[in-house]
């Protein structure tokens, strides 16, 4: 490797550090994550390595010394003497394990999405901004895959738990290594969100809790009104393909935003 690969490639990676910082405060100021959940990348050279930071509440991690090499293969830290990472890094390995199009992963327990994930209520996509979530989002039950040594916490604490809710988005049959689902939620936990990029997968992750709120106010406004008889119109296939493919398009402008957000925010600091 030339000494100009090995400084461009330090240009990029620092930046990389600089987007998972700031997108850990970004959803922190979007209440998608509070001193729990938490936000990864798959490393840029390095793809059978993921970066996520110290076990630490997102809010607050300010620097590169603030994040963690973890191996997908077993989610151990590549430095045996790093800080104590989160207990739920499985999530994130075991994602990144199955698919190897993803490249960031979020993990939240979200309020607006968890009634979604023991109501038998069906997330589904209800405005042109959740079009990704398709027309109805797969639920993961840690029950289901529990063995007798697992604490009944439903926390992923362990690599066979991680690759069954990984499972849980299927598989493409349009492209190899991407998932059929982006979002899986999380039975009495919360919910995991996968992206080709940190920034596609903040954009997905606040979405998500944005299509929850209004989904669950169409219900409740349904509840309310006996007159009501048609039935809630959500996005129909179609749609939501054509919004998918819209959004991909757009990330970059709430990003430029929800950035300046936080950095005006004197809760924050991202030192990177
Ligand atoms: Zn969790």
């Amino acid at each position: 490797m030339s000494t100009t690969q090995s400084s461009s490639e330090s240009v990029i990676l620092q930046q990389y550090y600089r987007d998972l910082i700031s997108g850990s405060h970004i959803l922190h100021y979007h209440n998608v994550v509070d001193a729990f959940g938490h936000l990864s990348v798959r490393h840029p050279f390095k793809p059978e390595i993921f970066i996520m930071s110290r076990n630490a509440a997102p809010g607050v991690i300010s620097s590169p010394n603030d994040l963690v090499e973890y191996n997908i293969e077993d989610a151990r830290a590549v430095d045996p003497n790093a800080a104590a990472g989160f207990a739920e890094r499985c999530i994130h390995s075991e994602c990144y394990k199955r698919y190897p199009d993803v490249h960031s992963v979020i993990h939240s327990h979200s309020e607006a999405v968890v009634p979604y994930t023991i109501s038998g209520v069906s997330l589904r996509a209800c405005y042109h901004m959740a079009g990704f979530l398709g027309t109805s989002v797969p639920v993961w039950d840690f029950a289901d895959a529990q063995q007798p040594d697992d604490i009944s916490d439903l926390l992923v604490r362990n690599t066979h738990l991680g690759s069954s809710l990984a499972a849980t988005f299927g598989t493409s049959d349009s492209k190899d290594g991407s998932p059929q689902h982006v979002v899986a939620l999380m039975r009495g936990h919360g919910l995991t969100v996968l992206a080709a990029g940190i920034q596609d997968c903040v954009m997905r992750a606040i979405y998500t809790q944005k299509n929850a709120a209004i989904q669950t106010t169409a219900l409740s406004m349904r509840a309310a009104d006996s007159s009501a008889t048609a039935p809630i119109k959500y996005l129909s296939q179609k749609e939501v393909a054509d919004t998918t493919s819209w959004i991909k398009t757009s990330a970059h402008r709430p990003w430029g935003l929800w950035l300046r957000e936080v950095e005006a925010c004197g809760l924050y600091a991202n030192s990177a």
